[in-house]
Order: structure tokens, then sequence, then C-alpha cells
């Protein structure tokens, strides 16, 4: 859309870029694809409450989502935040590597860390890791297989509530996996609620809680001069989610809350210019008015 600072930078030759940069004020927002393929159920298995229109709609906003037989494609993506004061964020990590807990059905091993190193960040730049939630596709490159984190010098920023939940449920893959080699690293920094990850003259960096798809969700807004970009995480898993938010996924925690939560940050994109970067869409930043609902 004219008018924007839509500066956009690819690397990579054929198929999907695999990292492509937007400007936003002082932040630089990188998308980092980590992995791309079909899922293991079919769109209208994942997706059943969705009507053939909703579908063509969707088809319009996110074609590459779509494969042969009613196939579901679907990228593993991150965003490297670059912070005004020096240093990222990073949100997610994605699919991880081979023998991640994601290797059970995600194509597995992920790229992240050559496409760090392409967009010239090292581990030791990233400051702070937001987990949107602790799904296994979205927390592999954490902590290594041997239990090691990937990245030194940051904070994981996880919702308590998340954390709680898991454990609450007697989870034995992403806590062992994840949460206790980054507590024993003194690195894991739970939070409860938004938090301020870093602020400009006119914006900042913050967390939202956006619970539903699972009970301690949590997606990033960056926000300077006006404008803002929201990295959704799993709030918004496929484009037919943007088109028709009252379609449930089928892995939601709570699909009521998901739908509410869904629909009230789409309603608060639309009071400003917004571009939606999310995870699984393989496009990796869209405009919100884009779902045109
Ligand atoms: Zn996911």
């Amino acid at each position: 859309m004219a008018g924007h600072p839509a500066g956009a930078a690819t690397s990579g030759s054929g198929g999907p870029a695999p990292t492509v940069t937007r400007r936003l004020g002082g932040f630089e927002v990188v998308a980092l694809l980590d992995a791309h393929g079909p899922f293991f159920l079919t769109m209208d298995e994942a997706f059943d409450g969705a009507t053939e229109h909703d579908w063509d709609r969707a088809r319009r906003v996110d074609p590459g989502a779509f494969g042969p037989e009613r196939t579901w494609n679907l990228d593993f993506r991150c965003f490297a935040v670059r912070l005004p004061s020096g240093g990222y964020a990073l949100v997610d990590a994605g699919v991880g590597p081979e023998g991640s807990p994601a290797s059970a059905w995600a194509p597995v091993p992920g790229e992240l860390p050559l496409r760090l190193a392409e967009a010239g960040i090292r581990s030791g730049d990233v400051r702070i890791v937001v987990l949107t939630h602790l799904h296994a596709d979205h927390a592999g490159w954490s902590v290594s297989p041997e239990g090691m984190p990937y990245f030194p010098n940051a904070r994981y920023v996880v919702q308590r509530t998340e954390i709680s939940a898991l454990e609450r449920n007697g989870d034995e893959t992403i806590l062992p996996f994840v949460v206790e080699p980054l507590r024993d690293s003194g690195q894991l920094d739970p939070v409860g609620g938004g938090v301020c990850l870093a602020r400009t003259a006119r914006g900042g960096l913050m967390t939202v809680p956006t619970p539903g798809h699972t009970p301690g969700h949590q997606s990033v807004l960056v926000r300077d001069h006006g404008e803002q970009i929201l990295i959704t995480g799993d709030v918004l898993v496929h484009a037919v989610q943007l088109v028709a938010p009252n379609v449930a996924y089928r892995f939601e925690a709570d699909p009521a809350l998901a739908r509410r939560t869904r629909r009230a940050l789409l309603d608060a994109a639309g009071e400003w210019p917004t571009w939606l970067a999310t995870a699984h869409l393989t496009r990796p930043f869209l405009r919100a008015e884009s779902g045109d609902r």
C-alpha cells in the first residue's frame, strides 16, 4: 500500500521469500522462515466450521496455503525485532532441530539459525526471546536437545499461566525440553499480563495476552509513529480465520475464548494502520484489513 514504510528485502531465490524486513519508526521487524510444509490434516479437518465461501475468500488472501486435494500448506515463521537500544527481540523459536519435540509432526530440521545468519543476527545479539506459547512448533530453537539455551544473553518471556497450565496437565515434553533448562540457566522470565519490552518517544514494543489457542498465549505489538505491526502468534493460524474470525482451529484449547480473542484483536488492529505478522500464513506480513470481514 502506497504511503507506508514498506522497505522489503529478500534473500534466497524461488519459492517463498525466507527473510523479509519491514521498518516501523525506530524498529525493524525481520520475518524469518524456519520451515514450510503440509499439515497432517486436511484443511476441512483442521477448520471444520469453514464454509466454501470462507475458503474462497481465504484463498484470495493467502493462495500459497492451498495445496492439492484440500491439503493445508503452512509456514513456520519467527520474527526478530531490532531494538532501538541495540540487540534484538526474537518472537517465537520455530520447529527446531532434528530431535526437537516438534519432530513428531512438523518438518524438522528448521532453518532458523541459517535465517538469522543471513540477516546478520548473532545468537548473542538476541536480548529477549518472547515465546507466544509453548507449543512445540514455536519453542523448537529455544534450547538444544542437549539442554543448552540457543540464546545465551536472552531472557525468555513466557506468560506464567502458560507454564502453570502445562504443569497442571502433567506435560512431559515441553516442560523438560524448554522450561526446566531455562529455569536452571536463570533465563526463564515468567510474566503476568502485558509487558512493555522497549520504548521509543512515540511507541514501543509490548506483549499482549491473547488467550484461547492456549491458556497463556500472548501476541507482540510493535507500535511507532502511528502505525503498528502485530505479531499474532497462533491467534490466526490460517487466512480463513482472518476472513471469518468465528472459524475455530481444531487444536485450540478453548475455542470460545480463542474466538473472542481473535475478534477483539482484529477489531483493535482496525483502529490503527496495522500489519499482521503471522507464524503460519504463507505471507509474512499482510494488512489487517485484507481480511475485509
Ligand atoms: Zn503454531
